[in-house]
Order: structure tokens, then sequence, then C-alpha cells
């Protein structure tokens, strides 16, 4: 789980029930990563942090154990880049 202290914790602001593709679509290995952010596998709960056009980096069984089902990234926290 992605961690705020209580300091920054008024550095994030909330969507409720955002209908944006890169909120609702769940991701691939390979697949070109949408909006930069903090990305959870949905079935394994690693995290990773991704830039936008890149690509969702392959298995490493160091950061990503092997497991049963496949990696899925989720978007989890958005960042807003001036850039
Ligand atoms: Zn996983």
């Amino acid at each position: 789980m992605a961690i705020v202290s209580d300091e920054t914790v008024k550095y994030l602001s909330q969507v409720n029930k955002p209908t944006e593709e890169h909120w609702t679509h769940v991701y691939e290995i390979g697949e070109r990563v949408p909006v930069s952010g903090i990305y959870r596998c949905i079935h394994c709960r690693d995290e990773i942090t991704s830039n936008k056009g890149d690509v969702f980096p392959p298995q490493n069984k160091i950061q990503h154990p092997v497991h049963a089902k496949p990696i899925l990234w989720q978007l989890i926290v958005l960042t807003q880049t001036q850039g």
C-alpha cells in the first residue's frame, strides 16, 4: 500500500467514481502507460511507479514474485506534473 505521512497527506486529493479509462482499466505487461503514477498489481499487491508513455515492465522475480495469476496493473495514485 502506498504510504503518506500525516504531513504529506495534504498533497493528495480524491476523485469520486472516476470514469476515465486510466482509472477503470487494468493494464498488462507491455502495454503503454497511459498516465504517470503509482500502479498496483491486482493479484499480488506489488506496486510500481511508471511514467506516461513507457511500457509496463516485464516480470522481475525480485521485484515481482511469480504467481499463478497474470500481472495486471491498476492505477492507484495519479501524479500531476507540469511538463
Ligand atoms: Zn502481481
